[in-house]
């Protein structure tokens, strides 16, 4: 079958790989869409190859579905990011991200079959549009999820997204669906433009204007309620701790280094609560699906499809920041 192998120095080539060989629980799927995520680009631009690609969100058709009581060949099913070992207490809530023993994940994904776990498939209605379902069993729309249910959010208001790559688009959309008027900062105008597209009140680009003096004006001088840096630099969480309000709240997730902060300055005088939030849970999947139903448009974050043998036109256009989501299809 074929797959992606990255290269390395930005150069992705689609090779033939033995088919996969499933355990007894495994569903054998046949993809039919998986999605270019942002945490790929560090493999992507690394001057070493990779033994394989970096995919992880992914949905498809069950073609085999082995010793399976859940699933059954035909069904269409997405893969959670996160593998649990499916055994531990907090598997058994449906929680992969705390288990102590995860077995890897779905990497490598942008193949043209897979085998994945059972329990960590998740059925899709057959309604639902392949390269959606990809985004509402993947982090696409799991990871903005978790970040709603662990910030809050309430109607009105104010969110400040810093980043609007594919993780900013996503929380634009879910904090906007959510009531929030949501403010969103970068230094591309295309993504700032999807991010208009996407829900966003106000956009700034921070390379033209002051940060500080738009969003003290958009918010009548009270700082936003809270901040989601969704840009992965220290520089944009240290904007993140100045631009949000007394009693707000600073969501880091992107992924980061180290960054010197000062408590009394940074957040004891500002009753502020700084948190994280990493992926989300399988158990996550049934609210999020009802928001879909519900209107929520997270298709708006995709911008591309490409056939998978197009995958280095597919990986340039992204890493070049000139598209939202874009989805490989076999
Ligand atoms: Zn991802
Ligand atoms: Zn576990």
């Amino acid at each position: 079958m074929l797959g992606v192998q990255l290269l390395g120095n930005e150069t992705v080539t689609v090779k033939e790989y033995p088919e996969p060989t499933r355990n007894e629980n495994d569903l054998l799927i046949q993809v039919k869409a998986s999605g270019i995520c942002g945490s790929e680009m560090h493999g992507y631009r690394s001057p070493t190859p990779q033994a394989s690609n970096g995919g992880h969100e992914v949905a498809g058709e069950v073609i085999e579905a082995g010793g399976s009581t859940k699933f059954k060949v035909g069904d269409h099913v997405g893969v959670h990011a996160v593998w649990g070992c499916g055994d531990c207490r907090w598997c058994g809530v449906g929680k992969y991200t705390y288990c102590n023993n995860r077995i890897g994940g779905g990497s490598g994904t942008h193949v043209e079959r897979l085998a994945a776990p059972d329990h960590v498939c998740l059925k899709l209605p057959e309604d639902i549009p392949f390269d959606v379902g990809v985004l509402l069993t993947g982090d696409g729309l799991g990871v903005p999820y978790h970040v709603s249910q662990r910030l809050n959010t309430k109607g009105g208001d104010f969110v400040c997204i810093l980043g609007a790559g594919p993780v900013g688009l996503g929380n634009t959309i879910v904090q906007s669906f959510l009531g929030a008027e949501v403010i969103v900062i970068d230094i591309n105008d295309y993504r700032l433009s999807l991010a208009k597209a996407a829900g966003a009140a106000h956009t700034i680009n921070s390379k033209e204007t002051d940060p500080l003096e738009a969003v003290t004006e958009i918010t009548h001088g009270m700082l936003v309620d809270k901040c989601i840096e969704a840009a992965g630099h220290p520089e944009t969480l240290k904007l993140a701790l100045i631009l949000v309000g007394v009693a707000g709240a600073v969501m880091c997730v992107g992924e980061q280094g180290d960054l010197p902060i000062s408590p009394s300055r940074d957040l004891i005088r500002k009753d502020l609560t700084l948190m994280g939030s990493w992926f989300y849970h399988y158990a996550e999947y049934p609210a999020m699906l009802n928001l879909y139903r519900r209107g929520l448009p997270i298709g708006r974050m995709i911008t591309d499809h490409f056939p998978l043998v197009e995958a280095q036109t597919a990986f340039s256009k992204f890493a070049n920041g000139q598209a939202g989501k874009v989805m490989l299809e076999p």
